[in-house]
């Protein structure tokens, strides 16, 4: 299956993109964590991201549309099919993944879309934890990791603080519609209720991948 999971940040996206992958067996792309591995590396590409990122903004279409096209072109995407995670994040990435995909030849077959109430994610943005070992990310109240467990195993995101998270609500809340538009007029969209527990929350999304496959 070939297809894109969308919705703000805090939506769900990465921790439903984890669920999926575990199922349904197709490669997970997200260009959030494409872009903290190159800073984490401090490659050139990551210095440059790193300086947009910290403060909450995008950044630009040629360095991400970049790496999207060079990652869909590998040998791996035409056997299993890839789950785009945050991605295309403005209309011109959209356009552009149109066209990398055609002339790939790959088919966008779907685009699951987590609809969630703009005010509930700065409480699950600014405690979202994530696990230093394994990336594995969790919540301190929704999705604690095993009792008792110790602080120091788990970092918090640089862009969850305070004063990027707002600046990230705004540009995605500006940037999106326009996108789910463009997929909606292809008949791509499916939507899901992302206010639910990530249970049934996932619940949701295996009917509907169930369906495509
Ligand atoms: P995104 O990838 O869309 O930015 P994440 O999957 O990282 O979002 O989720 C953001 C935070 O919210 C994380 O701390 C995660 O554990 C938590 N979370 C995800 N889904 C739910 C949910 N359905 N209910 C409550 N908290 C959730
Ligand atoms: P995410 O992990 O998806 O929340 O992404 C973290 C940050 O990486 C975003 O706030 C952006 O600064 C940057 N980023 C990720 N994906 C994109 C994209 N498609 N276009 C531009 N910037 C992106």
């Amino acid at each position: 299956m070939n297809l894109l999971i969308m919705g703000l940040p805090g939506a769900g996206k990465g921790t439903q993109a984890a669920k999926i992958v575990g199922k349904f067996d197709v490669v997970h792309i997200s260009t959030g964590d494409m872009f903290r591995a190159a800073m984490a590396n401090q490659t050139e590409m990551g210095l440059l991201a790193k300086s947009y990122i910290d403060k909450g903004d995008l950044v630009p279409d040629e360095v991400t549309n970049g790496i999207v096209k060079e990652r869909l072109a590998q040998d791996d995407i035409k056997g299993k099919g890839f789950l785009l995670d945050g991605y295309p994040r403005t209309i011109e990435q959209a356009y552009a993944l149109d066209d990398t995909l055609k002339n790939l030849g790959i088919q966008l077959e779907g685009v699951i879309n987590i609809d969630i109430d703009p005010t509930k994610l700065v409480e699950r943005l600014s405690g979202r934890i994530i696990h230093r070992e394994t990336g594995e990310t969790f919540h301190k109240v929704f999705n604690p990791p095993a009792e008792g467990y110790d602080e120091k195993d788990y970092y918090q995101r640089e862009d969850d603080k305070p004063e990027s998270v707002k600046r990230r609500l705004e540009v995605n809340i500006a940037q999106g519609q326009p996108i789910i538009d463009h997929y909606r007029a292809a008949n791509l969209v499916h939507d899901i209720e992302g206010d639910q527990d990530i249970e049934v929350v996932f619940a949701d999304i295996e009917k509907v991948l169930s369906k495509l496959q």
